[in-house]
Formats: structure tokens, sequence, C-alpha cells
């Protein structure tokens, strides 16, 4: 049995049935056998089916955000949050995907091509603790749109949301064309060994390389959505004040356990004391607790292996000699404190490393241009943030190597528009209309006018 233990108290929350690595291939092969009469209904029946499931999502919100936060530790509010945000706009959401799958015709003088957007067939579904529900969800819910059917395989930290959540779907979905298998690495590489068409894959760079290093042998289509070491950069004139709470918030939400954490923040030498002096208040104004508590901000780390990560990091930092401006020690059982580090250098692991973690490490530059060169000197390149006067934030923005940079705000971008990591942080999009299309193969039908 594959047991999850809530990493606030070390209570058992309940376990599940560790799925036999002998017994991937067979259940890979039910969702081949269910795909063909979920691909025949068409995308607007397979919408209307998800939009039903998916809203049972919202009406049990309540109960699914407490077991959330029972199994993986973020404050109530955010677990009911990420509940809720799998079902509260899928009526959108659909129209969205239905729209980016409708086939198009193209002409020129002489052809006339119809583009269609067919099926791969069974797509294995790979995904992280950090979002137990809405990682399985945006990975899930488009490759079914398209047509597929979908073997997912949670992260062995957060089994029973996600078991939940594919119980939910399956209250309303035909048999077999979503089913969840459960244990960590060994089923992760059967599962990517099987008779798969397309893997899609949300986590750490490392395994991410491990999955496209399998795959290349016959050539399965991969997404990968992986981690980050996001910059933020505080220009010559920025408010430090509002850059100080930014930088509290970014850094410690989800404890720190979110891709697009701010992990390295660069600020000019002249500004530095009273920005980290607004950082260390906002950080002070943190209550750190059991995510059951209402007043929480940061919950536990998920395990003691990346409490143990994290410590490491800053302990390293310090002997390098990074000073603490606030938190670091006095953390207790899985819980960190809300740490900054200041003095932190570019060589340091904590500057390169993910760290994940609630760590914010300040970094001082001589100006602007090498808050940009340090910032961009990274194979990561997920998200990444600049504040500072309008005009010079959006140059400096357009300056940087990241995937989803925000100007004076958070990476994320307009509803509609993708997901995005560049470089080693991804391989693919989540969202928007490039994201729901790379969960179709692309066929084009010919004919001479
Ligand atoms: P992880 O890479 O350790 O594990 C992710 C999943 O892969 C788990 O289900 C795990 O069991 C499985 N797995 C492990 N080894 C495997 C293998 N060899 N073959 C197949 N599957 C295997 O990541 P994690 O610790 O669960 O999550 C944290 C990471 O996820 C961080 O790096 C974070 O930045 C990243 N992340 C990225 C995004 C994004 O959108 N870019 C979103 C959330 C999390």
């Amino acid at each position: 049995m594959l047991q999850s233990h809530n990493p606030a108290t070390g209570e058992l929350v309940g376990e599940v049935a560790t799925t036999p690595v002998s017994e991937i291939d067979a259940i890979v092969e039910r969702a081949r056998a269910a795909q063909v009469e979920w691909d025949a209904m068409g995308v607007e029946a397979r919408g209307a089916l998800l939009v039903t499931a998916c809203k049972r999502l919202v009406d049990r919100s309540e109960d699914l955000g407490k077991l959330l936060t029972r199994e993986m530790g973020k404050p109530l509010a955010s677990g009911i949050g990420e509940v809720k945000s799998c079902g509260s706009s899928i009526a959108a959401d659909v129209e969205g995907m239905i729209a980016a799958l409708r086939p198009e015709v193209v002409e020129d003088k002489h052809i006339r091509t119809t583009q269609y957007r067919d099926p791969y067939g069974v797509c294995a579904a790979i995904t992280p603790w950090n979002f137990p529900i809405s990682m399985p969800h945006w990975m899930c819910l488009p490759a079914l749109m398209a047509g597929n059917a979908v073997v997912l395989k949670p992260s062995e930290e957060t089994p029973l949301i996600a078991q939940a959540y594919v119980d939910v779907l399956n209250e309303v979905l035909p048999t077999g064309v979503l089913q969840c298998i459960h244990g960590a690495d060994d089923q992760g590489k059967a599962l990517v060994a099987a008779n798969v068409d397309l893997i899609a894959f949300t986590g750490s760079r490392e395994v991410g390389k491990k999955i496209l290093q399998s795959c290349a042998g016959d050539l399965k289509r991969v997404v990968l959505e992986l981690g980050g070491k996001d910059p933020m950069l505080v220009l010559d004139g920025a408010d430090l004040e509002s850059c100080g709470v930014f930088a509290a918030n970014n850094s410690f939400r989800n404890a720190g356990q979110v891709c697009v954490s701010t992990e390295r923040i660069y600020v000019g030498k002249s500004s530095a004391d009273a920005f980290i002096r607004h950082l260390c208040n906002a950080a002070a104004a943190k209550t750190v607790g059991d995510g059951m508590n209402s007043e929480t901000d940061v919950g536990p780390m998920i395990s003691t292996r990346q409490r143990d990560h994290v410590l490491e990091q800053i302990d390293a930092a310090i002997a390098d000699g990074a000073t603490l401006a606030h938190g670091g020690q006095g953390h207790h059982g899985q819980f960190i404190m809300p740490t900054v580090l200041r003095g932190v250098t570019h060589d340091m692991a904590i500057a390169k490393e993910e760290t994940f973690g609630p760590v914010a490490c300040v970094i001082e530059v001589e100006d602007d241009a090498e808050a940009i060169r340090l910032a961009n000197d990274t194979p990561f390149g997920l998200g990444a943030v600049v504040f500072g006067p309008q005009k010079a934030a959006e140059a400096a923005g357009r300056k940087l190597r990241a995937g989803m940079i925000g100007v004076n705000k958070s990476c994320g971008g307009a509803e509609g528009t993708p997901w995005v990591g560049a470089q080693e942080s991804g391989y693919g999009f989540h969202g928007g209309k490039e994201g729901h299309r790379q969960f179709a193969q692309v066929r084009l039908v010919s004919t001479r006018k």
C-alpha cells in the first residue's frame, strides 16, 4: 500500500493500493480500447461530459480542499481554491479547447487542405505534488478533450487527492477513459516504457531529462513542464516597500514550493538595505503552521527529504558567506521559517539550483545591467519578474530569457495565453491554444480544387 501522511502533523491521512508494475501494460491496453469510442463521440460531446464532471469538483471543493490540505500542507483557503479552479471556469475552458481543435481549411489557387487535429491515442500524465489537483487537471483535461484516453500517475506524495479527482470525473466519464495508477519512480518509468503515445509530464528538470531520454528510442511525443529558478529584478528607482512585499509573497507562497517562486532577487547595492528591511518585515508578518489553521500563511515542507534539501542549501550558503537577515534556523518538524538571506553570490548552490522552499535570496549588484546579466546566466527559464519605473522595467523585461516575464507584477499572462517555460524549464505549454493543440496530431487532407 502507498500511505499518505499529513506533512504538518505526521498523521496517516489514508492509503491507496500501489499499482504493480506488471499490471501497467494491461491498464494501458484498457485505455487504448476505451479511447476508440471516446474519440468517436466528438469533441463537443466530450466537452459536455467534462463540464458536468468538473462542476462536481466545485460542488465538493470544501471536502476535497480539506483532503488536499491534510495531504499536502498548503493553507486550507488555497487548497479549496485549487479544487475550485479545476471547475469554476470549465465551460469557458472547454470552449477554448473546442476552438483550438476545430478543423481548419486552408486554400491556395489549386489546393484545398483541411487541417485536422486528431488524438494521439493513449496519453500518460505524470504529475508532481505541489499543486496536486490542478497539475493532474491541466494535463488530463486537454488530453481528454483532444480525444485521448489518459493514464494518470500522480506524485507518490499526494495520491489521495489525485485519486479523488479521478473518482469524481469517473462518475461521469465512460469506463477506461481516465485511469489512475499509483507508485513512485518505478511506476513512472514503467508507464513511460509502456505502449503510450504521448507523455505529459510536470515535475523536476532531472526527471524530465530522464523521460526524454527514455522516449528517444521510439520517438514518443513528450510535453515537459519543468522546474525553475526564477529571478526578481529590483531596478534602480523601484518602490522598495512594494518590492519587499511582493518578494515575500512570491518567495513564501505554498512554502516556496511553487515552480515560479521568486528564488533569486537582484537589487542595487544602494537600495539593498531598505529593500531587505521591507522584505524582512513582510516575512515576519507570515504565520507558519498547519494549513488547517485559518491564520496560517506558510505550511510545512512536503517531506523530510524536501526540508533537508532546503536546510542544506541554507547552511551551505551561510558557510560560504551569506548572512541570515530573517528566519533560517528555528525550524521544527517539517516547517521552515520564512528565510531571508543576504550576501548571496552568484556561484552559491542556492543561487543556481532549484530550492523549492521558503527562502528569499538577495544578491546585490552594481547596476541594472549586471542584474539582467546574472538573471539570464542560468539553464532554467520558467518565469521572471522585474520591478522599477515602467519604461525601464519593460525594457529590462524584454532582455530576460525566461518564458514568462512579469513587469511590475507576477509572471502569469492574460487569460488564454499559455504557461510556458524556456530553456531547460520547458518543452511545451500548459493551457492556451498552443497548450491544447499539443495533445493532438495534425493531419492534413488535401484535394485539388
Ligand atoms: P519529480 O520530478 O521528482 O516527480 C514528478 C513525478 O514524476 C512524480 O509523479 C514522480 O513519481 C514521477 N517520477 C519520478 N521519477 C520518474 C521517472 N524516472 N520516470 C517517470 N516518472 C518519474 O518532481 P516533484 O518533486 O514531484 O515536483 C516538484 C518539481 O516539479 C519542481 O522541480 C517544480 O519546479 C516542478 N513543477 C513544475 C511546474 C511547471 O509548470 N513548470 C509546475 C509544478 C511543479
